[in-house]
Protein backbone atom coordinates (compact mmCIF):
# COMPACT_ATOMS: atom_id res chain seq x y z
CA UNK A 1 0.00 0.00 0.00
CA UNK A 2 1.07 3.39 -0.73
CA UNK A 3 1.73 5.33 2.45
CA UNK A 4 3.18 8.57 1.39
CA UNK A 5 1.78 11.65 2.75
CA UNK A 6 1.49 14.97 0.89
CA UNK A 7 3.99 17.34 2.74
CA UNK A 8 3.05 19.75 4.93
CA UNK A 9 3.99 22.54 2.35
CA UNK A 10 1.65 20.71 -0.30
CA UNK A 11 -0.98 20.54 2.41
CA UNK A 12 -0.71 24.62 2.68
CA UNK A 13 -0.86 25.14 -1.03
CA UNK A 14 -3.78 22.95 -1.08
CA UNK A 15 -5.68 24.94 1.96
CA UNK A 16 -4.29 28.46 0.48
CA UNK A 17 -5.71 27.69 -2.68
CA UNK A 18 -8.89 26.90 -1.60
CA UNK A 19 -9.22 29.99 0.56
CA UNK A 20 -8.33 32.16 -2.42
CA UNK A 21 -10.91 30.09 -3.91
CA UNK A 22 -13.72 30.52 -1.93
CA UNK A 23 -13.02 34.21 -1.18
CA UNK A 24 -13.98 34.54 -4.91
CA UNK A 25 -17.00 32.79 -4.41
CA UNK A 26 -18.27 35.03 -1.74
CA UNK A 27 -17.62 37.67 -4.02
CA UNK A 28 -19.26 36.13 -6.55
CA UNK A 29 -22.37 35.45 -4.72
CA UNK A 30 -23.50 38.00 -2.33
CA UNK A 31 -26.98 37.26 -2.97
CA UNK A 32 -26.53 33.61 -2.54
CA UNK A 33 -24.64 34.36 0.98
CA UNK A 34 -27.29 36.91 2.33
CA UNK A 35 -30.30 34.15 1.03
CA UNK A 36 -28.30 31.68 3.24
CA UNK A 37 -28.28 33.76 5.98
CA UNK A 38 -31.26 34.49 5.60
CA UNK A 39 -32.06 30.28 5.67
CA UNK A 40 -30.26 29.77 8.81
CA UNK A 41 -32.56 32.18 10.41
CA UNK A 42 -34.80 29.28 10.01
CA UNK A 43 -33.66 26.06 9.48
CA UNK A 44 -30.37 24.74 11.36
CA UNK A 45 -27.40 25.39 9.06
CA UNK A 46 -30.42 26.98 6.35
CA UNK A 47 -30.82 23.09 5.44
CA UNK A 48 -33.68 20.94 4.76
CA UNK A 49 -31.81 18.36 3.24
CA UNK A 50 -28.02 17.67 3.88
CA UNK A 51 -27.25 16.71 0.43
CA UNK A 52 -27.54 20.47 -0.64
CA UNK A 53 -24.88 22.14 2.06
CA UNK A 54 -21.19 22.93 0.44
CA UNK A 55 -19.22 24.89 2.04
CA UNK A 56 -19.04 28.18 2.07
CA UNK A 57 -22.62 28.43 1.55
CA UNK A 58 -24.65 26.53 -1.37
CA UNK A 59 -26.08 28.93 -4.23
CA UNK A 60 -29.44 29.32 -4.27
CA UNK A 61 -31.24 28.92 -7.76
CA UNK A 62 -33.03 31.78 -9.00
CA UNK A 63 -34.57 29.38 -11.74
CA UNK A 64 -33.92 26.68 -14.65
CA UNK A 65 -34.42 26.32 -18.42
CA UNK A 66 -33.51 23.03 -20.73
CA UNK A 67 -30.10 22.24 -18.60
CA UNK A 68 -29.12 25.46 -17.19
CA UNK A 69 -29.65 26.97 -13.86
CA UNK A 70 -29.60 30.31 -12.77
CA UNK A 71 -28.48 31.51 -9.62
CA UNK A 72 -29.71 34.60 -7.41
CA UNK A 73 -26.93 36.30 -8.59
CA UNK A 74 -27.71 36.49 -12.39
CA UNK A 75 -24.95 33.53 -13.06
CA UNK A 76 -25.87 31.14 -15.31
CA UNK A 77 -24.71 27.76 -15.41
CA UNK A 78 -24.69 23.83 -16.92
CA UNK A 79 -26.92 21.85 -14.89
CA UNK A 80 -24.77 18.27 -14.83
CA UNK A 81 -26.20 17.70 -10.88
CA UNK A 82 -29.22 16.78 -12.38
CA UNK A 83 -30.79 17.03 -9.46
CA UNK A 84 -29.25 13.76 -7.48
CA UNK A 85 -30.50 12.30 -11.09
CA UNK A 86 -34.30 13.24 -10.48
CA UNK A 87 -33.71 16.03 -12.71
CA UNK A 88 -33.76 13.65 -15.78
CA UNK A 89 -36.04 15.60 -18.21
CA UNK A 90 -34.33 19.01 -17.44
CA UNK A 91 -36.07 21.91 -15.84
CA UNK A 92 -38.52 23.06 -18.73
CA UNK A 93 -39.81 19.74 -21.08
CA UNK A 94 -43.15 20.77 -22.38
CA UNK A 95 -44.43 17.24 -22.37
CA UNK A 96 -43.95 17.08 -19.20
CA UNK A 97 -44.93 20.34 -18.11
CA UNK A 98 -48.27 20.11 -20.28
CA UNK A 99 -49.25 16.98 -18.28
CA UNK A 100 -48.55 18.85 -14.86
CA UNK A 101 -50.83 21.85 -16.52
CA UNK A 102 -53.52 19.67 -17.47
CA UNK A 103 -53.49 17.80 -14.34
CA UNK A 104 -53.47 21.05 -11.98
CA UNK A 105 -56.53 22.38 -14.29
CA UNK A 106 -58.18 19.18 -13.55
CA UNK A 107 -58.37 19.57 -9.74
CA UNK A 108 -55.47 18.74 -7.08
CA UNK A 109 -56.13 16.32 -4.19
CA UNK A 110 -59.49 14.62 -5.37
CA UNK A 111 -58.75 11.99 -2.25
CA UNK A 112 -59.65 8.81 -4.79
CA UNK A 113 -58.36 6.62 -7.35
CA UNK A 114 -57.31 9.13 -10.45
CA UNK A 115 -57.30 9.15 -14.43
CA UNK A 116 -53.68 8.90 -13.89
CA UNK A 117 -52.09 6.01 -11.60
CA UNK A 118 -53.24 2.72 -12.92
CA UNK A 119 -51.36 3.83 -16.61
CA UNK A 120 -48.66 5.03 -14.57
CA UNK A 121 -48.39 1.42 -12.98
CA UNK A 122 -48.95 -0.16 -16.53
CA UNK A 123 -45.83 2.03 -18.04
CA UNK A 124 -43.60 0.94 -15.10
CA UNK A 125 -44.66 -2.90 -15.28
CA UNK A 126 -44.25 -2.29 -18.93
CA UNK A 127 -40.41 -1.67 -18.87
CA UNK A 128 -39.85 -3.31 -15.37
CA UNK A 129 -40.42 -7.23 -16.76
CA UNK A 130 -39.53 -8.07 -12.65
CA UNK A 131 -42.96 -5.88 -11.04
CA UNK A 132 -45.42 -8.05 -11.14
CA UNK A 133 -47.61 -5.26 -9.78
CA UNK A 134 -46.92 -1.84 -8.35
CA UNK A 135 -47.70 0.43 -5.45
CA UNK A 136 -46.72 4.12 -5.19
CA UNK A 137 -44.69 6.36 -2.20
CA UNK A 138 -43.81 9.79 -1.84
CA UNK A 139 -40.66 9.19 -2.11
CA UNK A 140 -37.35 6.61 -2.43
CA UNK A 141 -36.69 6.43 1.16
CA UNK A 142 -40.39 5.41 1.57
CA UNK A 143 -40.41 2.69 -0.76
CA UNK A 144 -37.58 0.98 0.85
CA UNK A 145 -39.09 1.18 4.01
CA UNK A 146 -41.85 -0.21 2.46
CA UNK A 147 -39.86 -2.77 0.68
CA UNK A 148 -38.20 -3.88 3.40
CA UNK A 149 -41.06 -4.04 6.05
CA UNK A 150 -42.93 -6.53 3.52
CA UNK A 151 -40.17 -9.11 3.01
CA UNK A 152 -39.88 -8.92 6.77
CA UNK A 153 -43.43 -9.23 7.30
CA UNK A 154 -43.37 -11.97 4.54
CA UNK A 155 -40.66 -13.55 6.30
CA UNK A 156 -41.75 -14.00 10.10
CA UNK A 157 -38.77 -15.67 12.41
CA UNK A 158 -36.35 -13.85 9.74
CA UNK A 159 -35.70 -10.13 10.69
CA UNK A 160 -32.21 -9.41 9.47
CA UNK A 161 -31.81 -7.68 6.56
CA UNK A 162 -28.34 -7.42 4.59
CA UNK A 163 -27.04 -4.19 3.22
CA UNK A 164 -23.93 -3.44 2.22
CA UNK A 165 -21.24 -0.71 2.82
CA UNK A 166 -21.55 2.46 1.05
CA UNK A 167 -24.85 2.02 0.17
CA UNK A 168 -27.81 4.91 0.35
CA UNK A 169 -31.32 4.05 0.80
CA UNK A 170 -33.00 6.83 2.01
CA UNK A 171 -32.42 9.48 4.85
CA UNK A 172 -33.16 6.51 7.50
CA UNK A 173 -30.49 3.75 5.34
CA UNK A 174 -27.31 5.07 5.45
CA UNK A 175 -24.72 2.96 5.23
CA UNK A 176 -21.39 4.99 4.63
CA UNK A 177 -18.80 6.24 7.17
CA UNK A 178 -20.08 3.45 9.45
CA UNK A 179 -23.70 4.18 8.96
CA UNK A 180 -25.95 7.01 10.61
CA UNK A 181 -27.53 6.65 14.06
CA UNK A 182 -30.85 7.94 12.25
CA UNK A 183 -31.08 4.61 10.47
CA UNK A 184 -34.48 2.56 10.77
CA UNK A 185 -33.31 0.01 13.60
CA UNK A 186 -33.48 -3.36 11.71
CA UNK A 187 -31.18 -5.99 12.58
CA UNK A 188 -28.58 -5.16 9.77
CA UNK A 189 -25.88 -7.24 8.42
CA UNK A 190 -23.17 -5.34 6.67
CA UNK A 191 -21.75 -6.72 3.77
CA UNK A 192 -18.84 -5.57 1.06
CA UNK A 193 -20.16 -4.65 -1.94
CA UNK A 194 -18.36 -6.35 -5.12
CA UNK A 195 -16.77 -8.89 -2.40
CA UNK A 196 -18.41 -11.73 -3.90
CA UNK A 197 -16.83 -14.87 -1.97
CA UNK A 198 -16.98 -12.57 1.87
CA UNK A 199 -20.16 -12.05 0.75
CA UNK A 200 -21.40 -14.92 -0.42
CA UNK A 201 -19.95 -16.74 2.90
CA UNK A 202 -21.73 -14.06 5.80
CA UNK A 203 -25.11 -14.87 3.72
CA UNK A 204 -24.87 -18.81 3.91
CA UNK A 205 -23.93 -18.06 7.42
CA UNK A 206 -27.02 -15.98 8.46
CA UNK A 207 -29.65 -17.43 6.08
CA UNK A 208 -31.65 -18.98 8.54
CA UNK A 209 -32.74 -15.45 10.27
CA UNK A 210 -32.02 -13.23 7.34
CA UNK A 211 -35.07 -12.53 5.64
CA UNK A 212 -33.91 -9.75 2.65
CA UNK A 213 -31.03 -8.37 0.94
CA UNK A 214 -31.03 -4.72 -0.39
CA UNK A 215 -28.39 -3.26 -2.61
CA UNK A 216 -28.30 -0.98 -5.24
CA UNK A 217 -26.79 -2.29 -8.42
CA UNK A 218 -24.71 0.79 -8.74
CA UNK A 219 -23.60 1.89 -5.21
CA UNK A 220 -24.78 6.14 -6.52
CA UNK A 221 -22.87 7.95 -3.60
CA UNK A 222 -19.84 7.45 -5.27
CA UNK A 223 -21.03 5.94 -8.73
CA UNK A 224 -18.99 2.60 -8.30
CA UNK A 225 -20.97 -0.22 -10.35
CA UNK A 226 -22.01 -3.26 -9.01
CA UNK A 227 -20.55 -5.88 -11.23
CA UNK A 228 -22.42 -8.60 -13.23
CA UNK A 229 -21.03 -11.43 -11.31
CA UNK A 230 -21.55 -9.85 -7.62
CA UNK A 231 -25.73 -9.04 -8.43
CA UNK A 232 -25.94 -12.82 -9.97
CA UNK A 233 -24.04 -14.62 -7.11
CA UNK A 234 -26.82 -12.39 -4.64
CA UNK A 235 -29.41 -13.47 -6.82
CA UNK A 236 -28.34 -16.97 -6.86
CA UNK A 237 -27.83 -17.04 -2.80
CA UNK A 238 -31.61 -15.12 -2.17
CA UNK A 239 -33.17 -17.80 -4.08
CA UNK A 240 -31.17 -20.75 -2.55
CA UNK A 241 -31.73 -19.93 0.64
CA UNK A 242 -35.74 -17.94 0.23
CA UNK A 243 -34.40 -14.60 1.11
CA UNK A 244 -35.86 -11.57 -0.63
CA UNK A 245 -33.56 -9.93 -3.00
CA UNK A 246 -34.81 -6.11 -3.26
CA UNK A 247 -33.18 -3.97 -6.11
CA UNK A 248 -32.88 -0.71 -5.07
CA UNK A 249 -33.21 1.31 -8.61
CA UNK A 250 -34.13 4.75 -7.28
CA UNK A 251 -31.09 6.08 -8.86
CA UNK A 252 -30.46 3.31 -11.36
CA UNK A 253 -33.67 2.42 -13.42
CA UNK A 254 -32.72 5.09 -15.62
CA UNK A 255 -29.24 3.56 -16.80
CA UNK A 256 -31.04 1.50 -19.40
CA UNK A 257 -34.64 1.15 -20.57
CA UNK A 258 -34.75 -1.44 -17.83
CA UNK A 259 -32.98 -0.16 -15.45
CA UNK A 260 -29.60 -1.93 -14.49
CA UNK A 261 -32.25 -5.75 -13.99
CA UNK A 262 -32.74 -5.39 -17.50
CA UNK A 263 -29.18 -4.63 -18.58
CA UNK A 264 -27.86 -7.77 -16.60
CA UNK A 265 -31.03 -9.82 -17.02
CA UNK A 266 -31.31 -10.06 -13.43
CA UNK A 267 -35.24 -10.44 -12.06
CA UNK A 268 -35.09 -9.21 -8.23
CA UNK A 269 -38.02 -10.13 -5.94
CA UNK A 270 -38.73 -6.74 -5.21
CA UNK A 271 -37.63 -3.65 -6.90
CA UNK A 272 -38.04 -0.02 -5.51
CA UNK A 273 -37.61 3.50 -7.70
CA UNK A 274 -38.08 7.29 -7.53
CA UNK A 275 -36.60 10.32 -8.61
CA UNK A 276 -37.32 11.29 -12.07
CA UNK A 277 -40.18 8.66 -12.76
CA UNK A 278 -42.43 11.41 -11.14
CA UNK A 279 -41.19 13.62 -14.06
CA UNK A 280 -39.45 15.83 -11.35
CA UNK A 281 -42.34 15.45 -9.03
CA UNK A 282 -42.07 13.58 -5.59
CA UNK A 283 -42.14 10.22 -5.87
CA UNK A 284 -41.69 6.57 -5.29
CA UNK A 285 -42.54 3.14 -5.98
CA UNK A 286 -42.26 -0.77 -5.03
CA UNK A 287 -43.33 -3.68 -6.90
CA UNK A 288 -41.99 -6.64 -8.15
CA UNK A 289 -43.31 -10.63 -7.47
CA UNK A 290 -47.24 -11.37 -7.52
CA UNK A 291 -46.88 -13.92 -4.57
CA UNK A 292 -45.73 -10.63 -2.69
CA UNK A 293 -47.19 -7.75 -3.99
CA UNK A 294 -50.80 -9.33 -4.03
CA UNK A 295 -50.96 -9.20 -0.33
CA UNK A 296 -51.50 -5.55 -0.29
CA UNK A 297 -54.87 -6.15 -1.99
CA UNK A 298 -57.34 -4.39 0.34
CA UNK A 299 -59.63 -6.82 -0.08
CA UNK A 300 -57.99 -9.97 0.79
CA UNK A 301 -58.54 -11.54 4.48
CA UNK A 302 -54.39 -11.23 5.24
CA UNK A 303 -54.16 -7.86 3.46
CA UNK A 304 -51.22 -5.42 4.57
CA UNK A 305 -52.08 -1.73 4.87
CA UNK A 306 -50.36 0.36 3.03
CA UNK A 307 -51.18 4.13 3.48
CA UNK A 308 -49.82 7.60 1.96
CA UNK A 309 -51.74 10.55 1.85
CA UNK A 310 -50.55 11.48 -1.63
CA UNK A 311 -49.25 8.40 -2.88
CA UNK A 312 -51.72 8.73 -5.98
CA UNK A 313 -50.85 12.43 -6.18
CA UNK A 314 -52.11 13.85 -9.13
CA UNK A 315 -48.93 16.33 -9.88
CA UNK A 316 -46.51 13.36 -9.73
CA UNK A 317 -48.78 10.24 -11.35
CA UNK A 318 -49.58 12.74 -14.22
CA UNK A 319 -45.72 14.12 -14.84
CA UNK A 320 -43.92 10.46 -14.24
CA UNK A 321 -46.46 9.29 -16.58
CA UNK A 322 -45.91 11.59 -19.16
CA UNK A 323 -41.81 11.97 -18.62
CA UNK A 324 -41.93 7.90 -18.94
CA UNK A 325 -44.23 7.22 -21.86
CA UNK A 326 -43.51 10.09 -24.24
CA UNK A 327 -40.04 11.49 -23.26
CA UNK A 328 -37.88 8.88 -21.52
CA UNK A 329 -38.25 6.26 -24.21
CA UNK A 330 -36.14 3.55 -24.72
CA UNK A 331 -34.27 5.69 -27.55
CA UNK A 332 -33.60 8.07 -24.92
CA UNK A 333 -32.88 6.12 -22.59
CA UNK A 334 -29.99 4.39 -24.97
CA UNK A 335 -29.25 8.24 -26.14
CA UNK A 336 -28.28 9.37 -22.68
CA UNK A 337 -26.46 6.57 -21.32
CA UNK A 338 -24.43 6.18 -24.31
CA UNK A 339 -23.24 9.84 -23.81
CA UNK A 340 -22.28 9.61 -20.19
CA UNK A 341 -20.36 6.44 -21.33
CA UNK A 342 -18.31 8.92 -23.72
CA UNK A 343 -18.35 11.56 -21.39
CA UNK A 344 -16.43 8.81 -18.43
CA UNK A 345 -14.19 7.24 -21.22
CA UNK A 346 -12.99 10.85 -22.38
CA UNK A 347 -12.26 12.40 -18.79
CA UNK A 348 -10.47 8.66 -17.98
CA UNK A 349 -8.32 9.53 -21.20
CA UNK A 350 -7.31 12.98 -20.45
CA UNK A 351 -6.50 12.08 -16.99
CA UNK A 352 -4.56 9.35 -18.29
CA UNK A 353 -2.87 11.38 -20.66
CA UNK A 354 -1.78 13.90 -17.53
CA UNK A 355 -1.15 10.80 -15.75
CA UNK A 356 -3.27 12.88 -13.27
CA UNK A 357 -4.73 11.14 -10.14
CA UNK A 358 -8.38 11.50 -11.12
CA UNK A 359 -10.86 9.10 -12.32
CA UNK A 360 -14.15 9.12 -13.43
CA UNK A 361 -16.34 6.21 -12.27
CA UNK A 362 -19.62 5.28 -12.79
CA UNK A 363 -22.23 3.56 -15.39
CA UNK A 364 -23.89 5.48 -18.29
CA UNK A 365 -25.37 9.13 -17.79
CA UNK A 366 -24.32 8.97 -13.79
CA UNK A 367 -20.97 9.77 -13.26
CA UNK A 368 -18.60 9.87 -10.57
CA UNK A 369 -15.57 12.04 -10.39
CA UNK A 370 -12.95 11.42 -7.95
CA UNK A 371 -9.19 12.13 -7.15
CA UNK A 372 -6.77 9.41 -5.50
CA UNK A 373 -5.96 5.83 -5.76
CA UNK A 374 -7.56 4.94 -9.09
CA UNK A 375 -8.58 1.92 -9.99
CA UNK A 376 -6.44 -0.06 -7.98
CA UNK A 377 -8.02 1.25 -5.11
CA UNK A 378 -10.14 -1.14 -3.02
CA UNK A 379 -13.82 -1.41 -3.59
CA UNK A 380 -14.80 -1.51 -0.27
CA UNK A 381 -12.88 1.92 1.16
CA UNK A 382 -14.21 3.65 -2.31
CA UNK A 383 -17.92 2.72 -1.62
CA UNK A 384 -17.11 4.00 2.21
CA UNK A 385 -16.23 7.12 1.01
CA UNK A 386 -13.26 7.30 3.18
CA UNK A 387 -11.32 10.39 2.44
CA UNK A 388 -8.39 12.29 3.68
CA UNK A 389 -8.88 15.82 4.78
CA UNK A 390 -6.43 17.07 1.92
CA UNK A 391 -8.83 14.86 -0.33
CA UNK A 392 -11.88 16.24 0.84
CA UNK A 393 -10.38 19.52 0.12
CA UNK A 394 -8.95 18.87 -3.35
CA UNK A 395 -12.88 18.20 -4.01
CA UNK A 396 -13.75 21.11 -2.43
CA UNK A 397 -11.20 23.22 -4.62
CA UNK A 398 -12.34 21.17 -7.86
CA UNK A 399 -16.27 21.97 -6.86
CA UNK A 400 -15.53 25.87 -6.35
CA UNK A 401 -13.53 26.33 -9.63
CA UNK A 402 -15.85 24.76 -11.89
CA UNK A 403 -18.99 26.46 -10.47
CA UNK A 404 -16.98 29.83 -11.37
CA UNK A 405 -16.20 28.07 -14.94
CA UNK A 406 -20.03 27.50 -15.20
CA UNK A 407 -20.52 23.82 -14.37
CA UNK A 408 -22.79 22.54 -11.45
CA UNK A 409 -22.29 19.42 -9.85
CA UNK A 410 -22.08 17.21 -6.35
CA UNK A 411 -19.93 18.45 -3.76
CA UNK A 412 -18.22 14.66 -3.86
CA UNK A 413 -18.31 14.65 -8.16
CA UNK A 414 -21.36 13.48 -8.65
CA UNK A 415 -22.55 14.18 -11.97
CA UNK A 416 -26.03 13.15 -13.62
CA UNK A 417 -26.61 14.39 -17.41
CA UNK A 418 -29.90 14.94 -17.77
CA UNK A 419 -31.56 14.60 -21.39
CA UNK A 420 -31.28 18.27 -22.70
CA UNK A 421 -27.73 17.74 -22.32
CA UNK A 422 -25.83 17.38 -25.78
CA UNK A 423 -22.37 16.21 -27.25
CA UNK A 424 -20.74 20.18 -27.11
CA UNK A 425 -22.06 20.25 -23.33
CA UNK A 426 -19.56 17.02 -22.23
CA UNK A 427 -17.14 18.85 -24.25
CA UNK A 428 -16.90 22.27 -22.97
CA UNK A 429 -17.02 20.32 -19.44
CA UNK A 430 -14.22 17.67 -20.30
CA UNK A 431 -12.23 20.31 -21.66
CA UNK A 432 -12.73 22.50 -18.17
CA UNK A 433 -11.79 19.32 -16.04
CA UNK A 434 -8.42 19.07 -18.49
CA UNK A 435 -7.49 22.64 -17.14
CA UNK A 436 -8.49 21.94 -13.74
CA UNK A 437 -6.02 18.82 -13.82
CA UNK A 438 -3.14 20.89 -15.47
CA UNK A 439 -3.36 23.90 -13.73
CA UNK A 440 -3.48 21.96 -10.23
CA UNK A 441 -1.28 19.12 -11.47
CA UNK A 442 1.24 19.29 -8.36
CA UNK A 443 -1.18 19.59 -5.73
CA UNK A 444 -2.98 16.71 -7.41
CA UNK A 445 -0.56 14.45 -7.89
CA UNK A 446 0.55 14.85 -3.89
CA UNK A 447 -3.00 13.91 -2.59
CA UNK A 448 -3.50 10.45 -1.87
N1 LIG B 1 -32.17 4.90 -2.84
C1 LIG B 1 -31.22 5.43 -3.61
C2 LIG B 1 -30.28 4.51 -4.34
C3 LIG B 1 -31.08 6.81 -3.73
O1 LIG B 1 -30.12 7.32 -4.50
C4 LIG B 1 -31.99 7.65 -3.04
C5 LIG B 1 -31.90 9.15 -3.13
N2 LIG B 1 -30.66 9.69 -3.32
C6 LIG B 1 -32.95 7.04 -2.25
C7 LIG B 1 -33.03 5.68 -2.18
C8 LIG B 1 -33.93 7.87 -1.49
O2 LIG B 1 -34.84 8.51 -2.31
P1 LIG B 1 -35.61 9.80 -1.80
O3 LIG B 1 -34.58 10.90 -1.69
O4 LIG B 1 -36.65 10.05 -2.82
O5 LIG B 1 -36.20 9.45 -0.48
Amino acid sequence: MDTRQPSPARIADLANALANAEKRYRARHPNSASRHAYAAAHMPGGNTRTVLHYSPFPLTWAGGKGNRLTDVDGLEYLDLLGEYSAGLYGHSDPIVHAAVRAALDAGLALGGPNLYEARLAEAIRARFASMDLVRFTNSGTEANLLALSTARALRPGRPRVMAFDGAYHGGVFQFRHGGSQLNVPFDWLIGEYNEIEATRALLRAHARTLGAVIVEPMLGGRCIAGTAEFLTMLRAECSAHDIILVFDEVMTSRLGPAGVQGLLGIAPDLTTLGKYLGGGAPFGAFGGRRVIMERFDPARPDSLNHAGTFNNNVLSMAAGLAGLTQVFTPAAANRINALGDRLRDRLNHMAHARAARFEATGRGSLVGLRFGNGPADRAQSRASGDESDAQRQLEALFHLDMLERGYYFGRRGYVALSLPTTEADCDGFSDAVDDFLWTHRTLIDSIR
